[in-house]
């Protein structure tokens, strides 16, 4: 069994290396992106294994088929990068659906701290010897109000610990989680009465730019806003603009809209042509990752577990629990239907 690795780094080898200790797999490793212009490269394998900003359109999909491959193992658990509907019936996709919800809220908290107590302002500081105070007054999170948009996996830990910080917690959710305790609001009083808004819903034709101008109008003045998801949730034009008019009071950003191009290379020393990126992260306000919020030994280790298991599973007996289809998030009966398989 021969599997295709595309947007590898030396963290993604080593932990796959690591779980394949036994030699099951035979491994090619790409650095590059998974696009129309890349997939030859997986002639003569039978699974590709892509992440979050590998391209898997129609076109792709067609050629992975017609090239042989018999599974899209994404090593990831948001799929929008995956035309699922189009794959329908001609290939199937597994994904990995938790690996370490922990590492992404942990991470989303990092940075709401780090950005509210200055804290990527005092380090650059001290290392310059620099002990002075000015501008670096913060504001505590104890009593203030947390507004979290999805409240899966990920989203109810961020509640927790935002809990745990004396926060108030408030929820949207268009699929709340009954009998859980959590108080759900509708998603315009979370803007209302949010003073920090943390997302963590997976993105979807309906909630793209679900942040634009005339919900940033409708957020408390000096909101922080924290994506942890996926970048296009986020309109990056309307989000410069609201820090521009100081309605947003910082922004923690893990994801970016146009990030595919630019997150997980080292661009230092490069005239980046991204005009919204360069002028967001110009900005004392806010703070960039780049998709930085699953990583953790933890989260590695799992990511290679289970995706090692899905294709095990997969070509055993043709099923795996952690298949998708376009069907599922709508139907949840769908693999039931189907002999335990989407199609
Ligand atoms: P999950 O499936 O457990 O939960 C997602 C929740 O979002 C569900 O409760 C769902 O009902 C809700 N939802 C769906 N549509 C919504 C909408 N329009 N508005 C509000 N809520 C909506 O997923 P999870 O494991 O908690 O992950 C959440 C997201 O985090 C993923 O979709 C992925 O995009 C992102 N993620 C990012 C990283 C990273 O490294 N930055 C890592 C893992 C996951």
């Amino acid at each position: 069994m021969k599997i295709a690795f595309y947007d590898t780094k030396e963290y993604d080898q080593n932990s796959f290396l690591k779980a394949n200790a036994d030699g099951r797999y035979e491994f090619c490793f790409f650095d590059t992106r998974l696009t129309k212009e890349t997939c030859r490269l997986a002639q003569g394998c039978d699974v590709v294994c892509v992440f979050v900003n590998d391209e898997v359109t129609g076109e792709v999909i067609d050629e992975l088929v017609k090239m042989g491959i018999r599974l899209i193992a994404l090593r990831c658990a948001g799929y929008n990068n995956v035309d699922i509907e189009y794959a329908y019936k001609r290939i199937h996709v597994v994904r990995v659906p938790a690996y370490s919800p922990y590492a992404v809220a942990e991470h989303a908290m990092a940075l709401l701290l780090t950005s509210i107590r200055r804290i990527h302002k005092a380090y650059i500081r001290t290392r310059d010897f620099n002990f002075s105070l000015s501008n670096l007054t913060g504001f505590d999170l104890h009593g203030k109000t947390a507004g979290v948009v999805g409240t899966g996996k990920i989203g109810r830990i961020f509640m927790d610990i935002c809990k745990g910080f004396g926060m108030n917690v408030i929820a949207y959710d268009p699929y709340p989680v009954e009998n859980s305790g959590i108080a759900y609001v509708s998603l315009d009083e979370l803007f209302e009465k949010s003073d920090v808004i943390s997302l963590h819903c997976p993105l979807t034709a309906e909630n793209r730019h679900l942040i634009n101008a005339s919900s940033i109008a409708k957020m408390k003045k000096g909101v922080v806003l924290i994506n942890t998801s996926r970048g296009a949730l986020i309109d990056a034009e309307a989000l410069l603009s609201g820090i521009k008019e100081r309605q947003i009071g910082a922004a923690c950003l893990d994801v970016y809209e146009e990030e595919s191009n630019v997150f997980f290379h080292d661009f230092s020393g490069h005239i980046v042509d991204d005009d919204v990126l360069a002028r967001l992260i110009s900005m004392p306000n806010v703070i960039v990752t780049s998709h930085q919020a699953f990583l953790t030994a933890e989260a590695l280790a799992n990511i290679a577990d289970t995706t090692l298991e899905n294709i095990e599973n997969f070509f055993r007996d043709g099923t795996c629990k952690n298949e998708i289809c376009y069907k599922c998030p709508q139907v949840n009966t769908c693999r039931q239907e189907h002999n335990e398989k989407c199609f």
